[in-house]
C-alpha cells in the first residue's frame, strides 16, 4: 500500500524512532510544531478513529500506554503534553493513516 506511516512502520523509510513495540511506533515529527513533537502511529493501516472495531480494543490500549512510556522516556510525563488526533478533512488530518500527536517540552498552545 502507497502509505507513508505504513511504510515507515515497516522500516521502508527512515524515520527517527523514539520507541517502537510490536503494534505501535513512535517517531519524531519531521516538521515539529513544538520543542517535542512525536507521532504515535498504530502499525496497523487504519484512516481515522471512525475505522476502528472492536477488534482494535487491545491495540488502543497498546497505543495509550506506548504514549505513556514516550513521554517518559522524552522528560515530559512531568512538565505535561498534548495528544491530538486529526481525523478526516475538517480535522485537519493530511496523512490518512491513524496517529496521535504527542507536543510538549514548552506550553503548548491549543484550541480547547
Ligand atoms: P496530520 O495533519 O495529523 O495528518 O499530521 C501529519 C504529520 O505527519 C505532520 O505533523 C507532518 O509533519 C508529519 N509527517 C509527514 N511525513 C512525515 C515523515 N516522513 N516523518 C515524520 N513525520 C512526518
Ligand atoms: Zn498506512
Amino acid at each position: 500500500m502507497d502509505c507513508i506511516f505504513c511504510k515507515i512502520a515497516a522500516h521502508d523509510i527512515p524515520a527517527k524512532v523514539v520507541l517502537e513495540t510490536d503494534q505501535v511506533i513512535v517517531i519524531h515529527d519531521i516538521a515539529p510544531k513544538a520543542k517535542v513533537h512525536v507521532l504515535a502511529i498504530p502499525k496497523q493501516h487504519l484512516v481515522t478513529f471512525t475505522d476502528l472495531t472492536e477488534d482494535n480494543k487491545a491495540l488502543l490500549a497498546e497505543l495509550g500506554l506506548t504514549i505513556k512510556q514516550a513521554v517518559q522516556q522524552l522528560g515530559i510525563a512531568e512538565s505535561g503534553y498534548k495528544v491530538i488526533i486529526n481525523n478526516g478533512h475538517d480535522g485537519g488530518q493530511a496523512v490518512p493513516h491513524l496517529h496521535a500527536h504527542v507536543l510538549g517540552g514548552e506550553r503548548v498552545k491549543g484550541i480547547t
